[in-house]
């Protein structure tokens, strides 16, 4: 079978799959709200110590009950074992690394400068929990995407109410059940309310800040929503990735970056690879290894290790892919793979769409599946247009033996996000803020600013001395004190 899924195989699309997880009723998502509002007040009362030592031991006891994790994974999303452990838990293991390791550093009172003609008083930042963050998260990082996020949340001082996919929920329930468990936490501190876009909803209406991670469409919406009731919200969204391969590139190293930024996670990857621009010089070379690296991919859905690829999570997905292969076989592209294995559960084998051009929708529109189209260029700079040539701007990279020309046309590539012969490593680099330019969101997790901004920073001005003295600019007003205020001002 080939491209296109016939009539009947519409109808069965993702037919053995679980379904989506029931909606938990309104009101029961504001009850956990007012839970976790009652917990976070206990929580952040809790010295940093105290907070940090309490999420290790919340991570120690996930760690013992690994296999169980792995396994629930594994049955919603259909994942390599090796990807679980590798992209999922050591992800989250790396950003709990960093979070704990550094919050102390990222969150103490902050000394702020002040002007000469204040020197008798302390100036500094405090950082205070914002109460009850909101967590809305996609289906394909059921794990390192809200654990990452709650960890930093929780280490913060507040509360983590989480939406999780409504197709991966199974997961964030496994989560919250061994966090109870602990008995390290006040009661509600984190709790999981499954369901669509209608408890989504209702959890940004009771949050005091969200982290949305989604699609673009949806993340307008979150955008909105939260507009309303005036809370801060930060977008992590879709991605476009292109990837520029020079004429002097390292080529294998290229080929295996392409094949694994593109086949990694199955193609769903926000920061995955989505299109290739290469020099036409190599365009054969090139291609001909990343074939050769496609057709040795092991692809299969039995729990393992030693599979490179699984199959895909939503079932829409898998309906956007085969439009995206079939309007680039329309506008004259050669398609290799992309054969529907098993349209049930959402099996499509790797595709490789040879002889791209940039109006193709797969080269536009975020495929979001294991499909790579690969473009030839005549030059660099084109391929830097092109690149930019999108509304999305989450990750680019760029593939070159020259470091210093690749990093100089890397600085104009308009992503948030850049690799140089290298790519899809930023998430684990938790020191790094992470986040897109353009329509890809708005906002940044990871690095200090992304513990800080579960925060709200209160500026704190306090007067040393002279204790009792009152400032020349209080009442009463005189035209000594203007003089006065005037020459201070001057040499502060
Ligand atoms: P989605 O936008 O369909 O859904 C995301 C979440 O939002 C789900 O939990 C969903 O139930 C919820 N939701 C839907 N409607 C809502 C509403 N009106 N109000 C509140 N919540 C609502 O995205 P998806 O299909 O689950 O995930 C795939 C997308 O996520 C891709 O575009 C991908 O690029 C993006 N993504 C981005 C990042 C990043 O860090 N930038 C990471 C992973 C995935």
């Amino acid at each position: 079978m080939n491209g296109a899924a016939p009539a009947e195989g519409a109808a069965r699309i993702g037919s053995r799959l679980p379904p989506p997880a029931k909606n938990l009723p309104l009101e029961s998502v504001r009850e956990k709200a007012g839970l976790a509002r009652d917990a976070q007040k206990l929580w952040r009362r809790y010295t940093l110590t105290q907070r940090v030592e309490r999420v290790r031991g919340f991570w120690r006891e996930l760690q013992a009950s690994k296999d169980r994790l792995v396994a629930v994974v594994q049955r919603e999303t259909g994942k390599p074992a090796t990807e679980i452990e590798v992209m999922e838990l050591c992800g989250v293991e790396l950003i709990l690394k960093y979070f704990t390791r550094n919050a102390h550093r990222i969150l103490k009172d902050q000394a702020a400068s002040r002007p000469w003609i204040m020197m008798n008083k302390k100036a500094y930042v405090r950082y205070v929990p914002r109460g009850v963050v909101g967590l809305i998260t996609p289906w394909n990082y059921p794990l390192l995407i809200p654990l990452g996020d709650a960890i930093a949340a929780l280490i913060a001082g507040n509360a983590v109410l989480l939406k999780p996919s409504e197709w991966t929920t199974d997961t964030a329930l496994f989560i919250e059940g061994v966090f109870k468990a602990t008995g390290l936490f006040p009661e509600g501190l984190l709790s999981v309310a499954p369901g669509d876009g209608t408890v989504g909803s209702e959890v940004i209406r009771q949050s005091d800040m969200i982290l949305f991670t989604g699609s673009t469409k949806t993340g307008r919406l979150v955008a909105q929503a939260a507009a309303e009731r005036l809370i801060p919200c930060v977008l992590e969204l879709g991605g476009k990735h292109p990837m520029i391969v020079l004429k002097d590139a390292p080529l294998d190293r290229a080929a295996k970056a392409a094949v694994w930024g593109r086949f990694a996670n199955s193609g769903q990857t926000c920061v995955g690879v989505e299109r290739v621009y290469v020099e036409a010089e190599i365009y054969e070379a090139f291609t001909e290894r990343v074939a050769g690296e496609v057709a040795m991919l092991r692809q299969g859905l039995e729990p393992g290790y030693d599979v490179d690829l699984g199959r895909l999570i939503y079932p829409r997905q898998l309906e956007t892919v085969l439009a995206l292969i079939d309007d680039a076989k329309a506008k004259g592209a050669r398609v290799i793979g992309g054969e529907l294995v098993d349209p049930e559960r959402l099996v499509i084998s790797p595709a490789l769409v040879l002889d791209a051009k940039q109006e193709m929708r797969v080269m536009r529109e975020e495929t979001f599946g294991p499909v790579l189209p690969i473009m030839s260029v005549r030059a660099p700079e084109e391929a830097v247009r092109l690149a930019n040539d999108s509304e999305l701007g989450l990750a680019a990279s760029i593939f070159s033996r020259d470091l210093v020309r690749a990093e100089t046309l890397a600085a104009h590539l308009e992503a948030g996000l850049i690799g140089v012969n290298d790519l899809m490593g930023h998430y684990a680099v938790c020191s790094l803020p992470f986040g897109g330019f353009k329509q890809s969101g708005v906002g940044r997790r990871h690095s200090d600013d992304g513990l800080r901004m579960f925060c709200q920073s209160q500026s704190v001005l306090a007067h040393e001395w002279p204790a009792n003295a009152p400032e020349p600019w209080w009442f009463p007003y005189t035209e000594l004190k203007a003089k006065l205020v005037a020459w201070l001002t001057r040499l502060s």
